[in-house]
């Protein structure tokens, strides 16, 4: 649940989004901003196995995963231009260097590049029209590619002005294994560095797995130069949404007030403590395989992670995860049988051949067993293969992803992606109306016709095949507007058996799940009950 390898913590996102919690239960409102200093222009580009997920916004952005967790905490739309990265940067300043607009001037790192920067920042805050921008600057102190980020927020500290602006450092603190000691010197050295690019934390939030001892805040206080009541810790809890009570239960909600000069306001933590106790206060148990590549990292499916578990803590359902490689299942497809021990089955996105053929075992199973399925975006697509293969027969059906030559593509490019070349950006992306058709699963969970999902793919179901695939049972629920595109199938005869070619586990917020993972994480605990009782 806690970000990347092993690392039990929450992640400094969390620290991020905890801090604008804490601002907006005192009655402000909060934007934030991810840095990334990588020269990627976005993370659509990269690989989820090194870099977690790629989140997507409303507006069509594929961004760092962190946004996600800013949306989730603070139940706001964050735009695409949230997300700002080295690539980006370099990208306006060239462009613009070739177009001219610097004639005459030698183009640099510092003023042009910090310039942009802080445009994008300041930018950011306008749009948003808030009262305090967060802004998370990526990567760790001493890195070179964060140098031009951190000059620019030191130089946006003198534009603003000392009270306008409040840097927290957030710094590890590893315990030893043999003494249980809490080590505070990498934390001393990172301010260290700090200081030697010119900014002097106002606050230091270590993350432990425990909370600081007395001794090892006041050494970081003392080497950091701050007051002992401006060191607080992030450490290790059993849900992530706990973490903003645990800063402001330290006293740091009202610190950062005080700071900046806001109005002292009593916070209002009833409906977050009610979502908390919502996550903390479970009856049931239910178990979930989701079945993908990437399964080692948990990182590379967080959205869904915890779109499942906002679902299960609506119905006080506690949601157990385990991440299965298909490709076991090609190898062996006796090892089908370990599915029967779980409550639901969820084919996660992705993208290419590998583990593919092991993903439509496992649908196949979840169909013919009557296990709970969803399938997301490739999932979805997946499942269409798997219904054209065993259940109209076209033995060969494939999508032309995985095999561009298939003699039956059931799942097709897009005809706009025809001549499209470019990677970065050019998928179908962000927010798009769905109509959805009455009496279906789909209506019954969203209770509405129209709806707006969140969508990243190139393929979709080829028309061709579109009434072959009804004539022999499957449920096309909802459209595109123009009816051009199949965005949600199903099935009848099976208890939950549902495949979205968008991603409504963007949009899930804890305390308001999405319809489609609510009806999933409801339909594995009737199945587990249903079990228990026959
Ligand atoms: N690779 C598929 C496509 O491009 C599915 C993408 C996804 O799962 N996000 O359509």
């Amino acid at each position: 649940m806690w970000g990347k390898g092993t690392c039990r913590f929450p992640p400094r996102g969390v620290v991020a989004a905890s801090i604008g919690k804490m601002l907006q239960v005192r009655g402000y409102e909060v934007t934030a901003v991810k840095i990334d200093p990588y020269l990627n222009v976005d993370a659509g580009t990269m690989n989820p196995y090194m870099h977690g997920e790629v989140f997507i916004t409303e507006d069509g952005g594929e961004i760092d995963l962190d946004l996600g967790h800013y949306e989730r905490f603070l139940n706001i739309n964050l735009p695409k231009n949230n997300n700002i990265t080295t690539g980006q940067i370099y990208l306006t300043v060239i462009k613009r260097e070739r177009r001219g607009d610097y004639l005459g001037a030698c183009v640099q790192v510092v003023p042009h590049i910090t310039n942009e920067i802080k445009r994008r920042i300041r930018l950011a805050g306008k749009i948003s029209n808030v009262d305090i921008v967060i802004v998370e600057v990526g990567g760790t102190v001493g890195d070179i590619e964060s140098l031009p980020f951190l000059e620019a927020i030191r130089q946006m500290r003198l534009e603003e002005g000392f009270s306008n602006t409040l840097f927290v450092h957030v710094a590890l603190v590893p315990i030893l294994d043999v003494t249980g000691e809490q080590k505070t010197k990498p934390c001393q050295h990172s301010v260290n560095e700090l200081r030697r690019i010119g900014i002097q934390p106002d606050i230091i939030v270590a993350r432990c797995s425990v909370p600081l001892e007395p001794a090892a805040k006041r050494k970081i206080a003392l080497y950091g130069s701050v007051p002992e009541n401006a060191v607080f810790t992030s450490y290790t809890v059993d849900c992530v949404y706990k973490v903003p009570f645990i800063l402001d239960g330290q006293g740091m909600g009202d610190y950062i007030c005080e700071r900046l000069g806001l109005k002292a306001v009593k916070p209002d933590w009833s409906e977050w403590r009610r979502i908390v106790e919502s996550f903390v206060n479970t009856e049931y148990e239910v178990k979930i395989a989701m079945c993908g590549k990437y399964a080692k990292l948990a990182d590379a499916y967080i959205s869904i992670n915890e779109a499942l578990r906002h679902a299960g803590a609506a119905i006080k359902t506690k949601v157990n995860i385990d991440w299965i490689e298909t490709e076991i299942f090609e190898e062996s497809p006796d090892e089908l049988e370990l599915l029967r021990n779980y409550d639901g089955i969820l084919i996660p996105p992705g993208f290419g051949p590998r583990g593919t053929e092991g993903k439509i075992l496992a649908i196949k199973f979840a169909r013919e067993n009557k296990i709970p399925f969803l399938g997301i975006c490739f999932g979805f697509q997946m499942a269409v293969i798997e219904f054209a293969r065993h259940v109209i027969g076209l033995e060969d059906a494939n999508s032309t992803e995985n095999d561009p030559n298939t003699p039956n593509p059931v799942i097709d490019l897009l005809p706009e992606q025809r001549g499209v070349i470019e990677k970065g950006g050019t998928m179908r992306l962000g927010a798009h109306p769905i109509v959805i058709e009455p009496g279906t699963l789909v209506y019954e969970l969203y209770g509405k016709t129209i709806i707006y999902e969140r969508h990243r793919h190139r393929y979709e179901v080829n028309p061709t095949y579109w009434d072959i695939l009804q004539r022999y049972g499957l449920i096309f629920s909802g459209r595109s507007p123009d009816g051009r595109r199949i965005e949600f199938i199903e099935l009848k005869g099976h208890p939950f058996f549902l495949g979205s070619q968008s991603h409504p586990e963007f949009k899930s917020r804890p305390g308001r799940p999405s319809p489609p993972y609510l009806g999933f994480v409801k339909a594995a605990l009737n199945y587990k009950l249903s079990r228990k009782s026959s």
